[in-house]
């Protein structure tokens, strides 16, 4: 905002932002998302097809800007490093994600409903570049790694319950909410009157959202 003089004297708040110095929604959804999106990060590929924080969760994930436990310990905000969901491990965003026995356990389940055999990665970062390795039609890497996303969403809500010391359900349970949530996710975007089947979608994920036409144009 700035203030500027009319002609006759007087003065008035204009919007700076937008060409036509008009204020629009718009014009400042735009600005946050320049300030706080990772828009500049060549790198970074926005996933549509899930909701737009977890795209930010597993930015910030790769980028090691979580408040893990060892960045906590690092700015002694935390009297301890050690993980919140194994209590076996120094607890870094990787540890949290790729590294921790539970969520290795959680994501090996989600491989066996997606049927895939290459399960082992060491960073976020590979996790979610591990799309590139697959191949295939573009649809289907967009909704393979819309599924990496929602899996990242659910450990890290499952971490922060452990943490904040609330009653955890069992991590067990885990796989059936990342085929829960990413189903919704996903089918909230296909077109009217086109549906992702639920039974389909738990027993063949490859092939059934292949068979729906979304919004985006992927
Ligand atoms: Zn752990």
């Amino acid at each position: 905002m700035a203030m500027v003089s009319n002609e006759d004297g007087s003065q008035k708040w204009t919007w700076t932002l937008g060409p036509a110095r008009l204020f629009t929604v718009s014009s400042l959804r735009s600005h946050i998302d320049n300030i706080i999106l990772p828009c500049s990060d060549g790198n970074w590929m926005w996933n549509p097809l899930v909701s737009g924080k977890l795209n930010i969760l597993a930015w910030r994930a790769c980028k090691g800007r979580l408040p893990s436990m060892d960045n906590l310990f690092k700015y002694g905000i935390s009297s301890s490093n050690w993980c919140k969901m194994c209590n076996a491990a120094p607890e870094s965003t990787d540890h949290i994600f790729v590294g921790c026995v539970v969520s290795r356990e959680v994501w090996l389940q989600v491989c066996k409903w997606w049927r895939l055999l290459d399960c082992s990665y060491n960073s976020c970062r590979e996790l979610l570049d591990c799309k590139l390795k697959i191949g295939g039609h573009q649809r289907l890497l967009m909704i393979h790694e819309a599924i990496m996303l929602v899996f990242m969403w659910v450990i890290w809500s499952y971490r922060n319950v452990k943490a904040h010391g609330s009653n955890a359900k069992s991590h067990t349970m885990l796989a059936s909410e990342v085929q829960a949530l990413s189903h919704l996710w996903i089918n909230a975007r296909k077109r009217r009157g086109q549906n992702i089947c639920w039974n389909e979608w738990c027993s063949d994920p490859v092939q059934e959202p292949m068979s729906v036409v979304f919004f985006l144009s992927c």
